[in-house]
């Protein structure tokens, strides 16, 4: 390469994007690195993902905003990258940067493909997930108005869902909900979440601590509906410590004697949902019993009972979106790569594209595995970069050529706007800070105004 300094876009400031940025930045002052959102928030999963009552797990954010400050990585929030209006097309970013570091993460939820599931009231995690946690996005509150809801699958986010459906309002006022997640939440109907897992008590994917955390609710407790699988308690042969935890804890549940809360979280093992019932909304879900088969698939039983519900969420996890200008694999929902560099269909690096996070390896891990994965790929970045071709727009050139795109980014300072009003709107509430949810009020904040409230 030659000439100016490389420069590296980062799509995306949630954790897989901002780890990317700090490991390049790491590198020293020879890179300039850049972060884009398409949100004027940074943070990504860690603030629009982490339940609101898993306080401890969005301290990251610390760790995650270190690399923002003058002379430093630059944010340059309210940036999508697409082809829609508004939207930066990936050619603009490759004129003007050395490489782009693709961490868009894995938006869409997956469906179960079962009749019913496009009905009013049946929805997909991440609108439940979006609306609890403030996305500008997910503004419309999911339908409260029956005793009952349905929650499926059998993972981390189906027990944020259940537990966050199933607490006293007044035990999230503390935390960043907005004010009206919390008058929503007040105003629920629910009386009784029913979490339907397709497998058994040892086949779950929870884990351990939040599996445990929904035993201490305050005015909610936990029914087994195991068919008497767990009378023998934690067999022998489980070895591995994260299913015989998970064991313990459900046998503890299967055999305590109910209480007198006025919510219920049923989990019900080795059921799946086949048909989601009503007309105008949902009324109600028809759940078959299953059984595994020796090799370890689910198999219906053709046994099948009725739940009253008026919510069917499915938590049955997540796939990447296409990105426009790069190859996909539909089937995992993430892009190809090779130790992060893009490759196309014959193995070829696509040059200077490169992908981290759950676009790079599909929706799995916590947090902190993003670390590993972004130092990962910002070395094959760093790698590349003497051999890549230097940028053909000049440092200067990048505001004119997105406000052609009518996109005028958010930098770090205006962004710290909206965060120390968002922490003005908590302290009135005594919380930390208080998520501004709407997209206008998110702007005005960025611009110094004042949040009403
Ligand atoms: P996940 O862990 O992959 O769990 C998805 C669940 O959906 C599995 O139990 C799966 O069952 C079930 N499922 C899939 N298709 C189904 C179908 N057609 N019918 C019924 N059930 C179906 O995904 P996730 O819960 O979305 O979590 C994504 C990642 O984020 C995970 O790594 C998770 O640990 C992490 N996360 C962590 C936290 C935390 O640490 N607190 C919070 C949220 C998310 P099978 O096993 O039978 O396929």
């Amino acid at each position: 390469m030659t000439g100016a300094r490389p420069r590296v876009a980062v799509v995306g400031a949630g954790p897989s994007g901002l780890y990317a940025a700090a490991a390049l930045a790491a590198s020293g002052p020879a890179v300039d690195v850049d972060v884009l959102d398409r949100l004027p928030a940074p943070y990504g999963l860690v603030r629009y993902g982490v339940a609101p009552d898993h306080v401890k797990m969005k301290s990251v954010i610390r760790v995650l905003g270190r690399p923002f400050g003058p002379g430093e990585v630059r944010f340059l929030g309210g940036v999508a990258v697409g082809t829609g209006p508004g939207e930066v097309p990936l050619a603009v970013l490759r004129d003007h940067y050395t490489a782009v570091v693709h961490a868009s993460g894995s938006a869409v939820d997956r469906c179960l493909g079962i009749p019913g599931e496009d009905l009013p009231g049946s929805i997909g995690s991440g609108a439940i997930v979006g609306w609890y946690c403030g996305h500008p996005d997910h503004g419309t509150a999911p339908r409260l108005d029956s005793p009952a809801v349905a929650v499926v699958g059998a993972g981390n986010v189906a027990l944020d869902v259940a537990r966050v459906l199933a607490r006293a309002a007044d035990e999230l006022v503390a935390t960043d909900v907005p004010d009206a997640v919390l008058d929503a939440l007040r105003a629920s109907a629910v009386r009784d979440v029913h979490v339907l897992i397709r497998r058994g008590p040892q086949q779950v994917k929870f884990t351990p601590v939040e599996l445990r955390q929904l035993g201490d609710l305050a005015d909610a407790e936990v029914v087994v509906h195991d068919d008497g699988v767990l009378d023998g308690g934690v067999p022998d042969d489980v070895a591995d410590r994260h299913e015989r935890a998970n064991l313990a804890t459900l046998t503890e549940w299967a055999h305590s004697t109910p209480g007198a809360a006025h919510r219920h979280i049923h989990l019900h093992f080795l059921r799946s949902p086949v048909r989601i019932l009503g007309t105008e909304r949902v009324t109600g879900v028809v759940v078959e019993r299953t059984e595994l088969t020796p090799d370890g698939r689910v198999r219906g039983t053709g046994e099948e009972e009725t739940l009253d519900v008026g919510l069917v969420v499915r938590a049955v996890g997540y796939t990447g979106q296409p990105i426009t200008g790069l190859p996909f694999d539909v089937a995992t929902g993430t892009v190809p790569n090779a130790v992060g560099r893009v490759i196309d269909a014959d193995g070829t690096p696509v040059p200077g594209q490169y992908v981290t996070g759950w676009i790079r390896r599909g929706p799995t891990g916590v947090i902190g595995t993003n670390k590993h994965d972004a130092v990962e790929v910002a070395a094959s970045v760093l790698a590349d970069l003497p051999s890549l071709p230097a940028p053909r727009t000049n440092p200067d050139d990048l505001a004119r050529v997105l406000a052609e795109h009518d996109v005028r980014p958010v930098d770090w300072s205006s962004w710290l706007r909206l965060d120390a009003e968002e922490i003005r709107l908590g302290q009135a509430r005594g919380a930390e800070r208080v998520k501004v949810a709407e997209l206008t009020e998110m702007l005005a904040a960025v611009h110094g105004a004042d949040v009403r409230r």
